[in-house]
């Protein structure tokens, strides 16, 4: 399987390290891109958008002309995982910020939410089937508002932090700093059974 990880800005070597550590024993080989320009997306089986700076990030995925391809692979289905400022990039509405990115995702979040200078914290909680899973927040959002067809993965304090809208997993915390990989093998899981239903 061929993951496209989004690799203009941020956190995308994470991700990739996260990924190379599950191939020895996912039984598929597992094909990192990153996605730096519009052919990169080209037959990707799976799409992981990274923390970092979403402003930023929206602001390349629109100069490099990545934007509407990308949006519209989301939009057909692909799976896709997003941490952090890639949550805000799928977010459909940002409580603090008039800017949109690919408003794929059906729920309202909120930037920078536990303010700046709580910079980061760790916790631990179940998200979704996954039990005591480390969650490491760094100026991270939270998820305000979500359609009722959207799964909530996890909460913290009662503010949403994890969420699964059928192809899309949104978390507003960092899976690929831990070496933790079931996160990471579920999106893989959720890849695989996509590739099976469209053969
Ligand atoms: N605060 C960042 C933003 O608004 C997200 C932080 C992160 O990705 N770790 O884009």
């Amino acid at each position: 399987m061929r993951i496209g990880i989004l690799a203009v800005q941020g956190a995308f070597i994470e991700h990739e390290k996260q990924l190379v550590s599950i191939a020895d024993h996912f039984n598929e080989q597992i094909e990192c891109i990153e996605i730096r320009k519009k052919s990169d997306l080209e037959n990707l089986d799976g799409i992981i958008l990274p923390g970092g700076e979403s402003t930023v990030q929206g602001k390349l995925l629109r100069d490099l002309e990545i934007f509407d391809t990308l949006q519209a692979m989301i939009l057909q289905g692909v799976p896709t995982l997003a941490t952090c400022a890639g949550l805000i990039l799928l977010a459909q509405s940002l409580e603090n910020d008039s800017t949109m990115h690919l408003a794929t995702l059906p729920v309202t979040v909120q930037r920078n939410a536990y303010g700046r200078q709580l910079g980061s914290f760790s916790v631990s909680s179940n998200v979704g089937e996954i039990e005591n899973f480390p969650l490491i927040f760094i100026r991270a959002p939270y998820i305000t508002e979500v359609s009722a067809d959207t799964k909530i993965l996890v909460a913290v304090d009662q503010h949403i932090v994890g969420v699964e809208y059928k192809n899309q997993i949104g978390l507003a915390f960092h899976p690929e700093m831990t070496d933790d990989t079931r996160i990471h093998k579920y999106f893989l899981q959720k890849v695989k059974a996509y590739n099976s239903a469209t053969v």
